[in-house]
């Protein structure tokens, strides 16, 4: 009956072609078909994305053959794709490639094969095997391996043989091994060994929520649960129970977790419960394992998801519930088109297909918090730790006064000192927290902790050492570098960006306990592979004292004897020129506190700041997210930010400024007639980090009630409107970052 095909073709075109449907093939293409279509004068791989009776082309070319036999994108994914493409202003083949990981998209429905190592007959005979022992041990070594385990995929062979891909080679070319084919999925937890574990008996607050949550997925009253938990409440108790409850349904569900908390432990746990039902997926996986893991979802054998952003867009057929734990992560947040944020496309996915969401957090962001404050969202609470163990006693430390009393600035105060001497004395852990996301460019008073601030937008400037300027990115305000510290009453003359780095912090605590077992663990020292699950290991087993670290230890990880969590520099995320730094700091502060006293002792956290009275340092240690909100949400409603407004950010780039800047100026010109009058248009201005790669950068932010009313017009503007060749740009709806 339908005659005609709308495919997407994997080329950057950002649009859909028509093509005829031919007669032999009208009952095998479906939507999400992938089809090989002829393209110019070649050929291309495209998905089908729709039908129609007519074409506004003629002389339409037909499909040449379907590649694989069932569709690869279910349908229900497909018109989430062309949602997100539509929302975040993103090319429709960007999205569609997106829901799709490449793994599985270039090997298409290829056999799934890997080669596996395996010894051959000659390997049996004693001789030659004495032989090589002698000659090369390391290869009699990985012999023996094979003997003992059998056929080995090369991966796991070199891993745990401990060898080089060039000694197996070398045993290949005596003919004692070989490489072959075999058809097994690649499981990547294959040689790990997981006890099963029973559902706990629930305290009445894990009770109470997985009630709201269970009845939202048999009724979607209400579809979505902002599960607001703090840290240790048992919240993936409450996860798992529920998702015991979808599966006893007979439905599928997906776990979305921040990259950074894929630790072991967190996967482990879900493993435990349900065992072979579960398929992980997340950016570590080799391209075979993934291909591996999405294709037994595809075939129903897999039918719970664990995984980072794009597991969202598994291929769970009658999904029951969608988990997105740690909502308030931007890393949920992709920061390449399409721009979409795994926790709101999660809401959407849910509402598409009749499946109940769950946000879980200790620290929920303003835009869930918000929803579930006017009934949009259902929430449900957990204020207690489980067992009810102690919240730790947060103690903030004025490095103003330190630094008066001291006469110079330390690294670590007296007070974290003696903490962590105590730690030592008494044989339990410390974990020393610096938040280098923080941005570099503020100007910080050393003495007095005072920054330099726009009056207009109450964010941080930014110095831009280029011109020597101070400037506000959200409204463009310029003004000198004050040559003292602007608080009267401080007047310093050194103001400037006094910076740390986690190394600094690295050699002080070496020099000041030199005894003390320390490990850094940050993305430049976190380079391989296994070493973060190694330093990890050995922190459990006590083999560290002091663990120092980046956002990668602030999150989800339990080790019960840790009892000290010292933050180095609380203000360097409040310095941010950015309206959510209060947030994030928040955030921060509690989810690092939230790592300290997991176990029977009473966890103490102790926080240096330059801003001691900061709403955000005192509200998280009062452990207030209540009053918290309501300040920062007054804030955020007069300025006409999220979550009362929607944010769009335009960036600009290009190697030649003035044109950069001329064209975003012109287009915000011609914009803004086009706008209705509840959007609001910054002036174009430098971005905080104003050059990348030599490209020169500039923003123009608007905000609205509804982000159509944004890029509805855009959308339109950019059709006729001339970017210079050699100007880039790139939109960003609802946009997390503003660097
Ligand atoms: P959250 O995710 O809220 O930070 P977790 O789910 O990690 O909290 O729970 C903290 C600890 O409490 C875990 O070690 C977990 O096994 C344990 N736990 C959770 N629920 C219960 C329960 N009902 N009874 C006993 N222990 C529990
Ligand atoms: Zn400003």
């Amino acid at each position: 009956l339908e005659k005609i095909a709308r495919v997407v073709v994997d080329l950057a075109l950002d649009r859909e072609f028509d093509y005829r449907v031919p007669e032999h093939l009208a009952a095998e293409l479906r939507i999400g078909s992938q089809v090989l279509v002829p393209f110019g004068h070649s050929e291309a791989r495209g998905y089908i994305v729709g039908f129609a009776d007519r074409s506004t082309f003629e002389k339409l070319k037909d499909i040449k053959e379907p590649i694989g036999k069932k569709p690869l994108i279910e349908e229900s994914v497909l018109g989430l794709a062309r949602w997100m493409a539509d929302y975040y202003m993103a090319p429709v083949e960007r999205a569609v490639r997106t829901v799709l990981p490449g793994a599985v998209r270039r090997k298409g429905a290829a056999p799934k094969q890997r080669l596996s190592i395996m010894l051959t007959d000659r390997a049996g005979d004693a001789a030659v095997v004495d032989a090589l022992r002698r000659r090369a041990p390391r290869q009699a070594a990985v012999l023996d391996y094979l003997k003992e385990h059998g056929p080995t995929p090369l991966q796991a062979l070199l891993r745990e043989a401990g060898t080089s891909a060039q000694t197996v080679r070398a045993l290949q070319q005596h003919g004692l091994a070989v490489a072959s084919a075999q058809s097994v999925a690649r499981d990547p937890f294959a040689e790990l060994h997981i006890l099963p574990s029973e559902r706990l008996p629930l305290m009445p607050q894990q009770a109470e929520s997985l009630a709201i949550i269970t009845r939202s997925v048999d009724t979607l009253q209400p579809p979505v649960v902002l599960l607001f938990g703090v840290t240790g409440s048992g919240k993936t108790e409450v996860y798992l129970q529920a998702i015991d409850h979808v599966r006893q349904r007979g439905r599928g569900a997906i776990v979305l977790v921040p990259e950074i908390a894929l630790t072991p432990q967190t996967v482990d746990r879900f493993r435990s419960r349900f065992q072979e039902e579960i398929a992980v997926l997340h950016s570590e996986l080799s391209d075979g394992e993934r291909h591996d893991e999405w294709h037994r979802v595809h075939d129903g054998k897999a039918r719970i998801v664990v995984g980072a952003r794009s597991a969202l867009f598994a291929p769970v057929r009658d999904l029951g519930l969608i988990v997105v734990d740690e909502e308030h992560e931007p890393t949920y947040k992709q920061d390449e088109a399409p721009r979409y944020n795994a926790r709101d496309v999660a809401v959407m996915r849910g509402h598409r297909e009749g499946c109940a969401v769950v946000l879980g957090t200790a620290t929920p962001s303003l835009e869930s918090y918000y929803n579930a404050h006017r009934g949009k969202y259902g929430l449900a609470v957990m204020p207690h730790r489980v067992d009810h163990r102690q919240m730790p006693a947060m103690r903030v430390v004025d490095m103003r006064q330190e630094a008066a009393r001291e006469g110079k600035i330390h690294v670590l105060s007296a007070d974290l000192r003696n903490a962590i001497e105590d730690r030592l004395q008494r044989a339990e852990q410390t974990i020393l927290f610096l938040n280098r996301r923080g941005f570099a460019t503020s100007m910080v008073c050393p003495k007095c902790g005072h920054v330099a601030r726009c009056d207009q937008c109450s964010v941080a400037m930014t110095y831009h050492k280029k011109r020597h300027t101070l400037l506000c990115h959200i409204c463009g305000h310029e003004q000198a570098v004050p040559a003292v510290c602007p608080n009267p009453e401080c007047r310093d003359p050194a103001f400037r960006y006094a910076g740390i780095g986690t190394q600094r912090v690295e050699e002080v605590v070496a020099k000041v306990f030199p005894k003390a077992r320390v490990v850094r663990m940050d993305s430049d020292t976190m380079t391989r592979k296994d070493s973060y699950r190694r330093v990890l290991g050995d922190f459990r087993t006590g083999k560290i004292d002091i663990l120092l670290g980046t956002q990668m230890i602030a999150k989800g990880l339990d080790f019960p004897n840790v009892t000290l969590v010292g933050v180095i520099y609380a203000d360097l995320s409040l310095h941010m020129p950015d309206f959510r730094a209060g947030e994030r700091t928040f955030q921060l502060l509690t989810q690092v506190a939230g790592r300290a006293g997991r176990g029977d002792i009473v966890g103490e956290v102790i926080v240096q700041t330059y801003t001691p009275f900061h709403p955000a340092v005192q509200a998280a240690r009062r452990l207030d997210y209540a009053s918290f909100f309501d300040q920062e949400a007054e804030f955020r409603r007069e300025l006409s930010y999220p979550p009362f407004f929607h944010l769009v950010c335009l960036t600009l780039r290009g190697v030649n400024e003035e044109k950069v800047k001329l064209t975003l100026d012109t287009l915000a010109r011609e914009l803004k007639p086009r706008l209705g009058q509840t959007v609001v248009v910054s002036d174009a201005a430098p971005a905080p980090i104003a050059r990348v790669k030599g490209q020169y950068r500039y923003q123009l932010l608007l905000r609205a009630p509804n982000p159509r009313l944004i890029t509805g017009p855009l959308r339109e503007l950019l059709k006729e409107f001339k970017m210079p060749k050699d100007v880039g740009f790139a939109v960003d709806v609802d946009a997390l970052s503003l660097l």
